[in-house]
């Protein structure tokens, strides 16, 4: 049985990472894709948990190889999603959920046709900002450009098959369940 991938994108500090926490507690069996970057890592990021941080020569040996579902280049660093981990989840029955900008999830569309693409929306342009300026984690310059970024991305929503507004955690995961045909425990519809 072939099960289906779900693309969650939308702009930079909408807050997919917390929406994509929200739902594996609730649905541990969805696998969530854990991507390359040649980003270094934020403190408290793991290798192989949260990403698999790779340098230039590794991550363009990955492209030359075939090796990655789709990559983009973000904010200066690049980022792809390892192939062969997604397909065989899919083979073997189990829900995939991929967690990724919106060029990365432009090339999903093109060669697997049948996922099913999510916007995540903010609920306005300044609790955007508000988002990424708030995070903390990054230097002034590195948000502007995030900024610039987001303003793009938003534009993209149309392209999507479904947008999540990201009002509150618990209700965007129970939207992107529900979209994904899943159930949060304790549902009584599960
Ligand atoms: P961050 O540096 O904040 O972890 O991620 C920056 C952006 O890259 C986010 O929008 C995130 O969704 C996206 N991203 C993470 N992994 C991938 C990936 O494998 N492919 C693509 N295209 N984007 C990714």
């Amino acid at each position: 049985m072939t099960a289906r991938l779900t693309v969650l994108s939308g702009p930079s500090g909408v807050g997919k990472s917390t929406v994509v926490q929200g739902l594996r507690a609730a649905r541990p069996d969805v696998w969530l894709s854990v991507s390359a970057t040649t980003r270094r890592p934020r403190p408290g990021e793991t290798h192989g948990v949260n990403y698999f941080f790779v340098d230039h020569a590794e991550f363009a040996r990955m492209v030359e190889h075939g090796e990655l579902l789709e990559y983009a280049e973000f904010a200066g660093n690049f980022y792809g999603t390892p192939r062969r981990p997604v397909i065989e989840r899919l083979e073997a029955g189990v829900a995939v959920l991929l967690e990724i900008e919106l060029q990365g999830a432009r090339q999903v569309r093109a060669s697997m046709p049948e996922a099913l693409l999510v916007f995540l929306a903010p609920p306005s342009w300044d609790e955007l900002v508000r988002r990424l300026v708030g995070r903390g984690t990054e230097p002034a310059e590195v948000i502007a450009r995030r900024l610039e970024t987001a303003k793009v991305e938003l534009a993209a929503e149309s392209e999507f098959d479904a947008t999540v507004v990201n009002a509150s955690v618990e209700g965007a995961v129970a939207s992107l369940l529900d979209l994904m045909g899943l159930h949060a425990p304790g549902d009584p519809a599960a």
